[in-house]
């Protein structure tokens, strides 16, 4: 392992591979990346894949359609068959209030050029012809939306990287970081130091755990989330379907099997990442609800993840006052994989430019010193 480098990445999921890429990618290979365990051991292999633009906040979408377009390229650019399938997002509500909603969310979507709309049960039931519409109000449907393989885009970013110069070592826990008058001087490894001057914290979860190793407090805070595979059935789902006020979404994944989960209000923040019986008992009758056909399917896996959630759901990027070299890329809450794309490469303009070809002031760690415009559409 090398013992001094320009950049230190911390954590090994798609946040961590991506922005080792796109710094190689810019000239700046003087990078090491380190794993306390595999690459995607993390929320990135544990999560399912979706790859949504419809939100409600202008920050969420932007980033999510800029990431779509990296996406659509990313089997030539990483070499690598991602899986990458754009069957869309079709949101559906039985509530008036959120259906009301949704009309300004599709309003606010379409400004900034997203191809969602609001439709009718029946035009739902056109895209999905086995869903159960009697239960549905209205929907919103975003055909570009879609899902792809997370372990393949982890495994192309870091493939690519490596080719290039990054090192990147798995199995290596940070376990302290020194600093001088407020100047990072090192990470401490439990396979060495490496000196260095700028870190990226992409631990995602463990990110405070991170931050809080120089006296960085941070607001995030880990939330288990579960999710189920079931055994295989015949192709009859394109979109992902999602319901915020149930906080279930499930797909049908290029082998027939769905893959799903749904939140739980009553979690509470923690560590625990143990399966329950709650869960399956509360997704599948949800699940068969929404769509009867899959309400005798055998389930043949279940397991938790953690979502790195802040008070608003946006990420945290960038600099961190008062250690200005500590680099922040994380709290996506529970849709980071979809708008990593586009995170990680503003993480490698900041770092090798000083500056982004998008502004991301506004998702600065300090802005939890005011007040903050929380992002709606979340599951869990
Ligand atoms: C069940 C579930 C379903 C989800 N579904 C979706 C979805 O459909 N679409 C979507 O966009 N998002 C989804 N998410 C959220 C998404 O998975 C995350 O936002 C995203 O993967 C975060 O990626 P990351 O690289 O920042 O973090 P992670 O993938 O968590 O990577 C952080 C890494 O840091 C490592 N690490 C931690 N501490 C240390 C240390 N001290 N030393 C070294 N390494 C360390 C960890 O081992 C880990 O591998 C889901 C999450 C879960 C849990």
């Amino acid at each position: 392992m090398r013992n001094k480098a320009e950049v230190v990445i911390i954590g090994g999921g798609i946040t961590g591979c991506g922005v080792a890429y796109n710094l190689a990618k810019m000239g700046l290979t003087d990078v090491v990346l380190v794993e306390k365990n595999f690459l995607s051991s993390g929320a990135t292999g544990r999560c399912g894949g979706g790859i949504r633009q419809q939100f409600t906040t202008e920050w969420n979408i932007k980033l999510a359609m800029e990431s779509v377009k990296r996406f659509e390229k990313m089997n030539d650019e990483l070499d690598i068959d991602i899986e990458y399938e754009q069957g869309g997002y079709l949101v559906i509500t039985d509530d008036e209030k959120e259906l009301e909603e949704f009309k300004k969310n599709v309003k606010l979507q379409n400004k900034l050029g997203l191809d969602s709309k609001l439709i009718t049960p029946s035009e739902a039931k056109e895209i999905v012809p086995y869903l159960n519409e009697d239960n549905i109000l209205g929907a919103t449907f975003c055909q570009s939306d879609g899902h792809a393989y997370p372990f393949r885009v982890v495994q192309g970013y870091a493939k690519k990287a490596k080719e290039m110069g990054v090192e990147i070592n798995k199995f290596t826990e940070v376990k302290s970081i020194k600093k001088e008058d407020n100047k990072i001087k090192s990470v401490v490894t439990d396979r060495g130091e490496i000196k260095t001057n700028i870190v990226v914290n992409a631990a995602g979860a463990y990110s405070r755990e991170i931050a809080g190793m120089i006296g960085v407090e941070m607001p995030n805070k880990p939330f288990r989330h579960e999710i189920l595979a079931t055994e295989r059935y015949k192709h009859i789902l394109d979109p992902m379907i999602i319901s915020f006020k149930y906080g279930i979404y499930f797909s049908q994944q290029k082998h027939g099997e769905i893959v799903g989960g749904i939140g739980d209000p009553d979690e509470p923040s923690s560590y625990n990442i143990k399966s329950s019986l709650k869960f399956v008992e509360r997704f599948t009758s949800v699940l068969g609800k929404i769509v009867p056909a899959f309400k005798n399917l055998n389930i043949v896996r279940q397991w938790a993840g953690f979502y790195d959630v802040t008070p608003d759901a946006k990420p945290i990027l960038g600099y961190t006052e008062g250690i200005d070299t500590l680099i922040q890329a994380n709290g996506y809450s529970g849709h980071g994989f979809m708008v990593a794309p586009r995170v990680t490469e503003l993480i490698a303009e900041l770092i090798v430019d000083g500056k982004t070809s998008m502004p991301i002031d506004e998702l600065n760690l300090k802005r939890f010193e005011g007040e903050t415009v929380g992002e709606v559409y979340v599951v869990g």
